[in-house]
């Protein structure tokens, strides 16, 4: 193998890389999940909300039985007629007003709870369809994301071995220069000298470049004036 197709199969381990970096489904599901965090949020909050609500609610309505309990109390005794004492009956009849008064102030209190109860209800059943909905469109998300990675996975294995086989072959110092040269330079380590261009930079070389070139012995690394980068000779290069 030469210098070049290892250098082709370098670039496409780079694209697989990137792709496999870069997976659209992975960055949607990131983004879905970050939003998901808010409305989880929420809903943590209302079900602390509606348990607290519960609670009250019950407690208004211990409220409301425990006056109205009185209330029969002291109007049974009315009823019976067991309070001879008029004034004693002013008394009773002035504190029945009263309890009544009450009764009816703690009703308020206890529609109120109840119409923010179901506000609270209402508001975390919404959010739980949203988390159920945002779940299973993460659920979606992820297949597809796995299914894309598991096919650049498979075609970078094939590729890496590809590559691996091809290196094996050529001179270490070589392969060494043009690692080097790769990490300093965009991944392309090694250009063609094709139509007198190096392909790596698009420079054209000049006709007196080209002859000191030509005349050098083939297993000689050259390297291009501009980029240098290995410039490989081909049977394109105009020499
Ligand atoms: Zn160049």
């Amino acid at each position: 193998m030469k210098l070049l197709d290892v250098q082709e199969l370098d670039s496409r381990l780079d694209r697989l890389r990137h792709q496999l970096a870069t997976i659209p489904e992975a960055t949607a599901l990131a983004e879905l999940m970050r939003g998901r965090s808010d409305v989880d949020d929420a809903a943590r909050d209302l079900r602390v909300a509606v348990a607290d609500l519960t609670e009250e609610q019950k407690r208004a309505d211990a409220d409301v039985e425990q006056v109205k309990a009185r209330r029969e109390r002291d109007q049974g005794m009315v009823d019976a007629g067991s309070i001879s004492d008029p004034k004693a009956l002013q008394r009773m009849l002035g504190e029945l007003e009263s309890l009544q008064r009450r009764i009816s102030d703690l009703e308020d209190v206890e529609i109120d709870v109840m119409e923010r109860l179901e506000t609270a209800q209402a508001e975390l059943e919404h959010r739980e369809a949203a988390l159920a909905k945002i779940d299973r469109e993460a659920e979606a998300l992820e297949r597809t994301r796995a299914d894309r990675a598991r096919e650049i996975e498979t075609d970078l294995e094939k590729v890496l071995a590809e590559r691996q086989a091809g290196a094996s072959g050529l001179p270490d110092d070589l392969m060494a220069l043009y690692e080097k040269l790769r990490a300093s330079k965009g991944g392309t380590g090694a250009a063609a000298l094709r139509r007198r261009e190096c392909e790596g930079c698009r420079l054209t070389l000049n006709a007196s470049d080209l002859a000191v070139i030509a005349a050098k012995p083939v297993d000689e690394v050259v390297r291009c004036e501009e980029c240098d980068r290995i410039l490989v000779r081909t049977s394109e290069s105009g020499l």
